[in-house]
């Protein structure tokens, strides 16, 4: 409810009861021991009766019981100190309906030596304090939750990531012997198949762990200047090899004038352009053309990942940036994945201060398109030389 006037207007000290049945306000008057002896029509309508109900009451039995006592404490003050006190407490409405209030308590003297009146305002309150307090400690056990979360993935991703690497490390020690300890084929061919699933198992801890880094705000971004040229051309030679092996056509193409040097994190960035290049070339048939591209837009850097792929419907479009989603989220879906690439995408664009758009057309393909804030270094990058 908007309140005109407010509740410390000036205008209040001169209102009686009679009279402000139209006042947005909840409006008494009370004797010294509490007893209501007139209510406007407002007042009637927050505590859910009528106004006849209230008079010659105590006004107390309209306090919740929980906030009785702080009633009595302000009203004593009121009384002694002569101060107005102001303050938020829980009333009970007929049929103990609960009413969260804002409440002001005023004393008036009508006459020198006269018992004073108390004019008490109320207004309803939108929120209830008590349970914003309750919603502040629920936030606090959520973190807490969250933190244990945490600290129980980076615990598991350990120790799964550990034997995991032995069965790697031993799978392509034994596919690399195979050809002298002359292998059969079938047992080749079971080789490459647990060092692809292994891989697939270290790609999604790793997704995992940085996803939950990032919830728990730990991932942390590491600024460096960087050869932006060899970053993309790295990003291509890390994807080419799987791009031929479906015999796609792979471009990379720097557009116009690019600064030589940026500052920007290297593995993030190549993380983000890695997992789009890695999707459109999941998502897209034999002898179709895959781009991966940069140019400068006045002060941002725009990187396009573009394919002519299986494109996405308008109605994915948004939710495929969520962790775990995808368009085919059937058991026995065509295309393998965890579902947390985009996510992890996503979020690490947004730590850079940059953005990230997608068109698609289905059946014709996918553009995902992201822009950072262009952050020029002088300095050449002497790790790379
Ligand atoms: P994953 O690829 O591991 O399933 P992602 O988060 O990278 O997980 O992608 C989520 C989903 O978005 C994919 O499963 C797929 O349905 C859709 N998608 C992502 N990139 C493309 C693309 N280039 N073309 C078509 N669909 C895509």
């Amino acid at each position: 409810m908007q309140l005109t006037p407010p509740i410390n207007h000036p205008a209040m000290a001169l209102l009686d009861a009679e009279g402000c049945n139209d006042l947005p306000l909840g409006y008494l008057t009370l004797t010294e021991t509490g007893l209501i002896i007139t209510a406007n029509a407002t007042a009637a309508d927050l505590l859910k009766t009528d106004q006849s109900a209230l008079i010659d009451k105590p006004f107390e039995q309209w306090i919740a019981t929980e906030d009785s006592a702080l009633f009595q404490q302000r009203y004593q003050a009121l009384l002694e100190q002569q101060q107005p006190q102001s303050f938020e407490l829980r009333m009970t409405c007929t049929h103990r309906s609960p009413l969260m209030v804002k409440l002001s308590m005023k004393l008036r003297f009508l006459a020198p030596r006269a018992a004073p009146r108390v004019q008490v305002f109320f207004e309803k309150l939108s929120y209830d304090p008590i349970l914003k307090q309750e919603l502040a400690l629920a936030w606090r056990q959520i973190e807490l939750a969250n933190q244990a979360k945490s600290h129980f993935l980076g615990v598991m991703n350990q120790e799964i990531r550990t034997p995991l690497n032995v069965i790697l490390g031993y799978s392509e020690l034994l596919a690399e012997q195979g050809e002298e300890l002359q292998l059969p084929k079938h047992i080749v061919r079971d080789l490459a198949a647990i060092q692809a699933a292994g891989r697939h198992l270290a790609e999604l801890l790793n997704n995992i762990l940085d996803l939950s880094k990032m919830e728990a705000n730990k991932l942390n971004i590491c600024l460096e200047p960087l050869e932006l040229k060899s970053l993309l051309y790295g990003v291509y030679q890390l994807n080419k090899e799987q791009a031929d092996s479906k015999q796609q056509h792979f471009i990379y193409e720097c557009v116009g004038e690019l600064p030589d040097y940026i500052i920007s994190d290297r593995i993030r960035l190549t993380q983000i352009l890695t997992n789009l290049v890695h999707n459109a070339i999941k998502f897209t048939p034999q002898h179709k053309t895959i781009e991966l591209r940069v140019e400068r837009l006045d002060n941002h850097l725009q990187f396009t990942v573009a394919d002519q792929g299986i494109g996405i419907a308008p109605e994915h479009q948004t939710q495929i940036f969520d962790a775990f989603k995808q368009v085919d989220m059937s058991a026995t879906r065509y295309f393998g994945g965890t579902g947390l690439g985009l996510a992890l995408v996503k979020k690490l664009v947004e730590l850079l201060d940059g953005t990230l758009s997608l068109t698609s057309k289905l059946d014709q393909g996918s553009v995902f398109t992201i822009r950072l804030p262009l952050l020029l270094s002088e300095l050449p990058d002497f790790s790379l030389a």
